[in-house]
């Protein structure tokens, strides 16, 4: 079956338009098409678009976090009269939307070169949360911005990707911490007169595209398209008034409400999206869940094959010969499961129990997410996904050998050597996450050939940058990551929503010339990142020199039910308000993709200390190394084959991993003897040669191995589409 071959964007069509545009004021004609250009986050990453709306007004693009709509609605036309007038703003504008035009065709993408035959065949992509801008409120963390980046490449790429997640209208949560540092956590609504969000109508005039049993009740979902280059993402949202009230907020918050919401979310995800797939004519040859959230989307699968004929277990071979899994979570506990029981009322109960559509009874149902050590009572999400899907992979390499591990008991007559799972590394989408300053040091030195594809040698030739421009190029970075800090902590102070004895903590005393450094993530306990406070004496040696000082920023979210996580945030919260450091810890509230971007782009060392093996592969690092940040870490995720000895620092593995004492030793030795030492360690022009030296490098085995685009690439050519075409593949299902 062949699919729409690219839906194609709003403004290309005959479809609504998003209803932020319903409240834009009208343009001059001239440049009237800025509003397409808001309308697509295509502009998000590239960056003469993101160039031309700074243009309009820099100071406003800078308070609303680089929102286009917003800015469209908030600056006077006069500004915008003007600008139509301005030659220079104009060609911009024309070479945009020249850009946009030819978005539309995926003739000269590395896809179609590369399998001319798959062109049009669409990949299916699930995924709980997509964190592709900060102005889209529908991700908490890593693995939305990982989904968000997958989009972004499969886009550059060409590759036929429709992307399927929730509609949070309340989002996951904006943080602020009070004065004694106790995370508060409110909604981050959607508005959505701000979010380039588009309702596909319902059938015969009503809102709601598909509808689907959950616990006895029909739930009515409507599906709104959010186009992200050449992709479309449909997000399901079931607040509407034709619903039950309890369930109308079913898909309205992101990762809360305890098991039971997370069931049917998961449930509404899997089911509802493959309806909405079909009810929109898509037709996916391939499809891939990212985590096991999206699992109910097979078994949806198999309930179509066996309605159309098929038996069940013809159903299920058909199904896992084109389903791809993605594991993330190399801890058991990190796996979803539930209850049988309820997965039973879930799927319709005794009356209309979906199982009954797919040639099965109840106790067949559950065996699908039956895992050994989770026991009979319990559906494993994991184990369902695996399955019912042929190509399973982890998401680094040392990912790959605990998954294999885990996955033991669903082969138990196997070594775990020969578990077919394999592992596709993570890697960052670079047009987003490197800074515009430093591609454009890029184009300057290595000629513009430089961001086409990922070829080693073209990123052997990073080390041969100028010292004395890289240096400076950074350095603008660090101060825009200052500057910025201030006048968020400004404006929280002025809008009264932070106390005057809290300005210290949120970076104002930072010192643009000190070595700083990053330390920014989920407050996960795993993560640690009160591991630097248990010695207070040794981290108050580094911060308060006086010839080398140190600092360190520190940002994240706790999630709201994790009590533990946000102990940790308070404690290291109380830090930042200690004189004893000197203002030189601080800790930047609301950490999102927008103060991610800032971090990594503007800090001279990123920190990441898990507990190893407990990151799957992590990706901020990556982010900074492609910034010339260099990395120091455990031992763990990416890093165990991203460190190469020169570009960043490692800290080796305790011999027990639980030692956070010998991890905490080793992290203050290599600090003190290698990174501080490096840092200061100037020539009669001031410039820091080796440390530029490790920066190169960390740029180099960014862009060499660390990509979306390598990441993309081994999606394509090793599971979408031998999925598609059928390969032979030996069939492995799992024997327990
Ligand atoms: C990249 C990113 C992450 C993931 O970072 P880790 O290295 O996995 O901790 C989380 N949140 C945001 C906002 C990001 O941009």
């Amino acid at each position: 079956m062949t699919a729409p071959l690219l839906p194609s964007s709003p403004h290309t069509t005959a479809s609504p338009t998003p209803l932020a545009m319903n409240v834009m004021p009208p343009l001059p004609p001239r440049i009237a098409g800025l509003t397409q250009l808001a309308s697509n986050l295509a502009w998000s990453w590239n960056r003469e678009a993101r160039v031309l709306f700074r243009e309009v007004d820099e100071a406003v693009w800078n308070r609303l976090r680089h929102n286009p709509i917003v800015l469209l609605q908030q600056v006077p036309p006069e500004r915008f009269a003007y600008l139509a007038t301005d030659p220079a703003f104009c060609a911009r504008y024309d070479r945009l939307m020249n850009w946009l035009a030819a978005e539309k065709s995926d003739e000269h993408t590395w896809y179609a070169r590369t399998f001319p035959e798959l062109r049009g065949q669409a990949v299916a992509y699930f995924c709980a949360e997509f964190g592709i801008h900060n102005s889209v409120p529908i991700y908490s963390g890593g693995l939305g911005v990982l989904a968000g980046d997958h989009l972004k490449t499969a886009s550059d790429l060409g590759v036929p990707v429709v992307a399927v997640g929730i509609l949070y209208r309340h989002g996951y949560f904006d943080q602020r911490i009070r004065t004694d540092g106790w995370q508060e956590d409110s909604d981050d609504n959607i508005s959505f007169d701000q979010v380039p969000i588009t309702p596909i109508p319902g059938i015969n005039g009503t809102r709601h595209l598909v509808t689907v049993n959950t616990f006895g009740r029909d739930v009515h979902i409507r599906v709104w398209r959010l186009q992200v280059g050449r992709v479309p993402v449909y997000l399901l949202d079931s607040d509407l008034p034709e619903n039950h009230p309890d369930d109308r907020p079913l898909l309205s918050k992101l990762y809360s409400g305890g098991p039971a919401m997370r069931l049917r979310q998961e449930w509404l995800l899997g089911v509802g999206g493959v309806r909405a797939l079909r009810a929109l004519g898509i037709a996916p040859a391939a499809w891939h869940a990212n985590e096991g959230h999206a699992a109910f989307m097979m078994i949806e699968r198999v309930r179509e094959k066996v309605m159309a004929g098929a038996s069940y277990a013809e159903a299920v071979k058909s199904v896992r010969s084109c389903s791809v899994f993605t594991t993330h979570t190399p801890v058991p506990a990190g796996h979803d499961q539930f209850a049988v029981g309820d997965v039973q009322a879930c799927a319709g109960g005794a009356a209309q129990g979906m199982w009954k559509e797919m040639g099965i009874d109840a106790e067949a149902f559950v065996r699908i997410g039956y895992h050994p050590e989770a026991g009979a009572g319990m559906f494993h999400m994991t184990a369902a996904s695996i399955r019912l899907s042929r190509r399973v992979n982890a998401v680094a390499r040392r990912h790959g050998i605990v998954t294999r591990e885990l996955c033991k008991p669903l082969w138990p007559n196997r070594p775990a050597e020969s578990i077919p799972v394999g592992h596709v590394t993570n890697g960052v989408h670079l047009a987003t996450w490197m800074a515009n300053p430093i591609m454009q040091l890029l184009d300057r030195q290595l000629g513009p050939q430089w961001g086409h594809g990922n070829d080693p040698a073209l990123w052997e030739q990073v080390l041969q940058l100028d010292d004395d421009q890289l240096w400076g190029t950074h350095l603008r970075l660090k101060h825009t990551l200052m500057r910025m800090v201030r006048e968020e902590a400004r404006r929280a102070f002025a809008n009264r929503k932070m106390e005057t004895v809290q300005l210290v903590g949120a970076g104002t005393l930072l010192d643009p010339h000190a070595l700083t450094i990053g330390f920014a993530r989920r407050f996960a306990t795993y993560k640690r990142a009160d591991l630097m406070f248990r010695d207070v004496e040794r981290l108050r040696a580094l911060v308060t020199n006086t010839s080398r000082p140190v600092q360190v920023i520190f940002a994240g979210k706790a999630h709201p039910a994790d009590t533990p996580g946000k102990q940790v945030l308070q404690n290291v919260y109380q830090f930042t308000r200690d004189p004893q450091f000197e203002g030189r810890i601080a800790f930047v509230e609301d950490y999102g993709m927008h103060l991610a971007h800032l971090l990594v782009q503007g800090v001279d060392v990123w920190m990441n200390l898990p507990r190893v093996p407990m990151e799957a592969s992590g990706t901020s690092g990556m982010k900074a190394g492609l910034n010339g940040v260099p990395h120091f870490s455990t031992i763990d995720g990416w890093w165990e084959e991203g460190y190469e000895g020169n570009n960043g620092w490692a800290i080796p593995a305790a011999v027990d991993s639980d030692d956070a004492k010998g991890t905490v030793d080793q992290l203050y030795t290599l600090l003190e003897q290698e990174v501080v030492p490096r840092f200061y360690d100037r020539d009669s022009s001031d410039l820091p040669r080796r440390w530029i030296l490790t920066m190169k490098h960390a740029m180099r085995v960014a862009g060499q191995q660390f990509t979306a685009r390598r990441m993309v690439e081994q999606y394509a050519r090793g599971y979408y589409a031998p999925s598609i075409l059928g390969d032979v593949l030996p069939d492995d299902p799992p024997t327990a």
